[in-house]
C-alpha cells in the first residue's frame, strides 16, 4: 500500500512507518521538523527511516494549504496515518496558535486531501486528554467528552467533530484513536519518561505534579502501533459506532469511528517514578508541585471496542517498557 505518515519524524510517527516499511509498504513521510523540541532527535529518527528503500521524505508544513493540495493531488495515497500536530498540554497555554494553525488548519487540509483523493482510510491520533477530568473510570469512548481542559485537548474532540463531518459528507471513512500516555525509545523530551530520566542522570530533582498523586495509563509506544497498523488494515465496513450509539442509516454513509487506545492498567505516578529508578540505579530528588492547569488526575482507557474491532491487545508491562526506554536513553547519550 502507499501510506502517507504525517508526523514521521515525530515519536509515534517513526515508530509506526518502521512498522510498515519493514512489512513493505511504500511509504511517503511528511514532517516541518519543527523545534517545538530539539531538531537534531527528529533528524536522527529520520535516518532509521531514510535506510529504507520504500521511504520517501517530505518537509512540509500541514498548514501550508496549496503545498498539502499538491503533495496529495500528485502522490495518490491509498491511506493516511496522521500523526502531525502540535501535541503536549502545557504548551498549549503559551503557544495557542501553533495548535491552531497545526491541528484545525493543518486537519482541514488533511480531510480536504483525502476528499478529493479518494483515500479509503484516514487514521487520526486524538488524546486521551478529551476526556478532561472525568472521574467515571476506565474512560469508555461512550463517555461524555464536552469538557476539555486545555486547548490542546480542545483541538484533538474538535478533529473528531471535523472527521466526523467529513467522513459524512464525503464518504471518507475515518478512525479516531485516542492515545494514553505514550512512552518509549525515541521518545518525547517534553513528556515526564524522559524528563524524569534525564533528571535523574543529571543529578537534578525532578518535579512531580499534584504532589505525586495521579494516575496514568502509560502505554508502551510498540503496543500503539500495534493497534495503528491494525486499525489501518481494517477494511471499511459501514458497522460505525461512535458515543456508544449506532449509526443512523439515514445520515451515515461512510464508517466514521472512535477508538481508545491505552495499556488499560493505570499505574499511581510513584510507581512509575519507582520503575525508572529501578531501571537507572539512581534515587530521583523529588520536587513535590501542585497540580499544573490544563493538567488531570487520572487517565485510564477501556480499550475494549478497539480490541472487538481489531484484535487489538497492549502486551508491555510497564517496568520492562521502562527498561527498554531506558536502555535506549542510555544508548543514545553515553550515559
Ligand atoms: P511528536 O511531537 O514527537 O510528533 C509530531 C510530529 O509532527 C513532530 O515531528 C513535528 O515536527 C510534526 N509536526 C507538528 N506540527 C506540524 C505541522 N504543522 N506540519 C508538519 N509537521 C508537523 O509527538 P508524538 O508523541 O509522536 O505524537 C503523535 C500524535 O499523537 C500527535 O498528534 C499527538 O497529539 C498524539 N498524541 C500523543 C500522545 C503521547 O503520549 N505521545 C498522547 C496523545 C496523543
Amino acid at each position: 500500500m502507499k501510506i502517507l505518515v504525517t508526523g514521521a519524524a515525530g515519536f509515534i510517527g517513526m515508530h509506526t512507518s518502521l512498522v510498515l516499511l519493514q512489512r513493505g509498504d511504500e511509504v511517503v513521510g511528511l514532517d516541518n521538523l519543527n523545534d517545538y523540541y530539539d531538531p537534531q532527535l527528529k533528524l536522527d529518527r529520520l535516518a532509521q527511516l531514510q535506510a529504507f528503500s520504500n521511504f520517501r521524505f517530505i518537509k512540509l508544513d500541514l498548514a501550508d494549504r496549496d503545498g498539502m493540495t499538491r503533495l496529495f493531488a500528485e502522490e495518490k495515497f491509498e491511506r493516511v496515518v496522521h500523526l502531525a500536530a502540535q501535541a503536549g498540554v502545557r504548551y498549549s497555554l503559551q503557544n495557542p496558535h501553533a495548535y491552531v494553525d497545526s491541528n484545525l488548519v493543518g486537519f482541514v487540509n488533511v480531510l480536504e486531501g483525502c476528499r478529493h483523493n479518494a483515500v479509503q482510510h484516514l487514521v487520526y491520533a486524538s488524546s486521551s486528554s478529551v476526556y478532561g477530568g472525568n472521574e467515571k473510570t476506565p474512560f469508555s469512548e461512550a463517555d461524555p467528552v464536552d469538557h476539555p481542559v486545555s486547548l490542546y485537548a480542545a483541538t484533538k474532540k474538535a478533529n473528531e467533530l471535523m472527521a466526523h463531518t467529513y467522513s459524512h459528507l464525503y464518504d471518507i471513512p475515518t478512525t479516531g484513536l485516542r492515545f494514553f500516555t505514550v512512552y518509549g525509545p525515541w521518545g518525547r523530551p517534553d513528556m515526564a519518561p524522559w524528563l524524569f530520566t534525564s533528571a535523574i542522570f543529571e543529578g537534578r530533582p525532578i518535579k512531580v505534579f499534584n504532589h505525586g498523586k495521579m494516575l496514568r495509563d502509560f502505554t508502551y509506544v510498540d503496543d500503539i502501533v500495534q493497534g495503528v497498523v491494525r486499525t489501518l488494515d481494517r477494511p471499511a465496513e459501514p458497522d460505525a459506532a461512535y458515543d456508544g450509539k449506532a449509526p443512523n442509516p439515514a445520515t451515515s454513509r461512510a464508517p466514521f469511528r472512535v477508538f481508545n487506545i491505552g495499556n488499560q492498567d493505570p499505574v499511581p505516578l510513584m510507581d512509575f517514578i519507582d520503575a525508572i529508578e529501578s531501571a537507572t540505579g539512581k534515587i530521583a530528588e523529588k520536587d513535590f508541585q501542585p497540580m499544573q492547569p490544563g493538567d488531570v488526575p487520572v487517565t485510564s482507557a477501556d480499550v475494549s471496542a478497539l480490541t472487538a474491532w481489531t484484535g487489538f491487545e497492549p502486551g508491555t508491562p510497564l517496568r520492562s517498557g521502562v527498561q527498554r526506554f531506558v536502555a535506549w536513553y542510555r544508548d543514545y547519550f553515553r550515559v
